[in-house]
């Protein structure tokens, strides 16, 4: 076992271009299940290939247990790579492919044999030895790709997307049997993802990053409640948080309109454009006059102009419910508001039932705002 870290490290592919890998540091524990998240071309498969010295490092350091790992051989350092391409040798069986590293590195057959027998246990594998990877199907070839890096016995494992060529339902359930390997086996693991949900239920920790820099290293607990910037807070959670222009005004700011209590450090900055995020959980629906038990109706009419009401909620006209069962999500654009205003997302539970034209009244939250500057993008505490 191993601890990672990564100092200042960059990668440049040509000195025209911006960094692919931009300064990155990241201290890695021994036994972290550390996830690597952010969109297509951000650097995560780099930042990967660097560590396992399949890339050059360009500019800081990279430190397993301490020791810079410039000049060392990819063979050399002790580091299994699982691809999202498995990359098996097509005319080996699960076994041979399993061996192979091994059998390079002069490992006694009996030991080999012995290291084998045990990952092909822990993966299930041992029906399949003979077969070749053509006559396995995506989740077997993929448990094969497992096994290789299993037996090497490496101080880290490198994981680059390595269930991205399997089918949804598989995917979930191979997310969990790895995250249950890497605790069991304790092997400090770097694990690739584009998929935030992926990067969520597996990391202990996960980095996000954007055009080669990393954004924000945290628990994934902490990057919902606490994302530093509207960047992580729109990459994190599903569906995304609903991110909207405000000024801070008296004390609140507004969300198409509807006014949000802030916390006290924020509302002092009275006159400053914020943006104001709300996740779907954060808003609650409003009674309609005619749900009302007291029969009031006319006291919360909406002033037309925005969709608010003189209760202060937000009507919005219901584009999209996707229903989950026990939960469902509802994707609703202001009453009468400009055009190409944001849709804003809501969760509802299930005994709410709403169709595609309805229009539901909703609040948000006491205390659930997240608040980051509209020009930095960073949020204010
Ligand atoms: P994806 O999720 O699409 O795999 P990624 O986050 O893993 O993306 P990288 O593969 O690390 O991103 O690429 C980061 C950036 O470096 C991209 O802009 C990419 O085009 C560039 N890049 C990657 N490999 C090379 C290369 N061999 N030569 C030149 N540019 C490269």
């Amino acid at each position: 076992m191993a601890t990672v870290y990564f100092d200042e490290a960059t990668r440049r592919f040509s000195k025209d271009d911006a960094p692919a890998v931009d300064g990155i540091t990241l201290d890695i524990a021994d036994g972290e299940f550390l996830v690597l998240v952010g969109p297509s071309g951000c650097g995560k498969s780099t930042t990967l290939r660097m560590l396992a010295g399949l890339e050059p490092v360009d500019g800081g350091r990279i430190l397993v247990d301490g020791h810079d790992q410039k000049g060392v051989r990819p063979r050399d350092r002790d580091i299994a790579m699982v691809f999202q391409s498995y990359a098996l040798y097509p005319n080996m069986s699960a076994a041979q492919n399993m061996a192979f590293a091994l059998d390079n590195a002069k490992v006694s057959k009996a030991e080999t044999k012995q290291r084998v027998a045990e990952a092909a246990k822990i993966l299930e594998l041992e029906q399949l030895l003979d077969r070749k990877p053509g006559q396995m199907s995506g989740g077997q070839r993929q448990r094969v790709a497992m096994g290789r890096a299993i037996v090497r016995n490496p101080k880290v494992f490198c994981m680059d997307e390595p269930l991205s060529n399997l089918d949804a339902k598989l995917r979930v359930s191979t997310r969990s049997q790895i995250a249950g390997l890497q605790r069991r086996l304790g092997i400090t693991t770097v694990y690739v993802t584009h998929d935030q949900v992926e990067a969520m239920t597996m990391g202990h920790r996960v980095a996000v990053l954007r055009d080669g820099r990393l954004q924000q290293v945290d628990t994934p607990e902490r990057l919902y409640d606490h994302p530093v910037n509207t960047f992580v807070a729109a990459f994190i959670g599903s569906p995304a948080i609903t991110l909207v222009e405000s000024e801070v005004r008296e004390g609140v700011a507004h969300v198409h309109g509807v006014p949000v209590p802030l916390d006290r450090a924020v509302a002092g900055r009275a006159g400053e454009k914020v943006v104001v995020g709300l996740r779907p959980e954060s808003w609650h629906v409003v009674p309609t006059p005619d749900q009302r038990s007291d029969g009031s109706n006319g006291s919360s009419s909406s002033n037309g102009a925005t969709g608010i009401r003189t209760d202060g909620s937000l009507a919005l006209a219901v584009e999209l419910v996707e229903s989950l069962g026990a939960e469902s999500f509802v994707y609703g654009r202001p009453v009468d508001a400009a055009e190409g205003a944001d849709r804003v997302t809501v969760r509802l539970d299930k005994r709410t039932h709403l169709t595609v034209g309805d229009v539901v009244h909703v609040q948000p939250n006491h205390g659930e705002v997240h608040v980051f500057d509209a020009a930095s993008g960073e949020r204010i505490e």
